[in-house]
């Protein structure tokens, strides 16, 4: 199982987003997040792929809006939240919950991690993260649903997995992503070169993702809140300098919201 050799792709959706496609050498493939059918269909007929599974993230239409097309077509089964806002699902899954699929050969544990939304989960499994909109390359999702101390939280949770992780994000925003983090740990060495390897990446087309765990740990300014360079520029911002994580973080993501390049 660890050892097949798997086909791992974000195919690109939409304006900015990725539908990660994951595919065994039999020919058997999951899709996470399909916000939309076509790019999906194109993939699958190109390499003549069977959809077997769909692992939804969280209920935003841009994640789910293939979902019901692609699992009608092809009998995949369908595994989201607990959330009624995603319907026709065919397994409801939550905190501790294993995703188990046999074709391809493949388990997932899923973690909860609210904060963009309630609802929103990860599926972790074979060194590989579907993260959705929670962790982005050198960034984090939006605020819509849960507080800044339970994003930190869910952030933390993720932080915590090995070094290696395959970090697969719902969006290709990390250009603009480290344009803030830059700004905000402007010493950081790992970041200026992370941010120059997304510069030749995205100059060539290319996708800056997958990302990798212990690399976001080093450069990513919202895994980063105890750093004392990120410290010090909370200060900066009117923060005193005996604030908590929590309020560090606030302090980070309201900045991004109104960060302009
Ligand atoms: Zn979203
Ligand atoms: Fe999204």
């Amino acid at each position: 199982m660890e050892h097949l050799p798997m086909h791992l792709e974000p195919i690109p959706a939409l304006s900015d987003n990725y539908i990660w496609l994951l595919a065994d050498e039999h020919g058997s493939a999951l899709v996470v997040d399909p916000g939309e059918a076509g790019p999906v269909e194109q993939a699958l007929q190109r390499d003549g792929l069977r959809l077997e599974a769909i692992l939804l993230t969280h209920h935003h239409k841009d994640h789910i809006g293939g979902m019901a097309e692609l699992a009608a077509r092809h009998g995949a089964v369908v595994h989201a939240p607990r959330d009624e806002r995603i319907a026709a699902v065919d397994h409801r899954v939550g905190n501790g919950d294993t995703v188990t699929l046999k074709a391809p050969d493949l388990q997932f544990q899923v973690i909860e991690i609210p904060g963009h939304t309630r609802s929103h989960i990860a599926f972790h499994g074979h060194g590989m993260l579907f993260c959705g909109d929670t962790l982005f390359s050198l960034g984090c999702g939006r605020l819509f649903e849960g507080s800044p101390a339970q994003m930190l939280d869910s952030l933390d949770q993720l932080a915590t997995l090995p070094d290696a992780t395959l970090v697969c994000c719902a969006h290709e925003y990390t250009q603009a992503n480290a344009a803030f983090a830059r700004s905000v740990e402007p010493g950081n060495r790992d970041l200026q070169q992370r941010s120059d390897e997304i510069d030749r990446l995205r100059s060539a087309s290319q996708p800056t993702l997958p990302a990798v765990l212990g690399q976001e740990r080093a450069c990513n300014p919202f895994l980063r809140v105890d750093s004392p360079e990120i410290v010090e520029w909370t200060v900066r911002q009117g923060l005193s300098d005996d604030a908590g994580r929590v309020e560090r973080f606030a302090t980070l993501r309201t900045a991004k919201d109104h960060f302009r390049a």
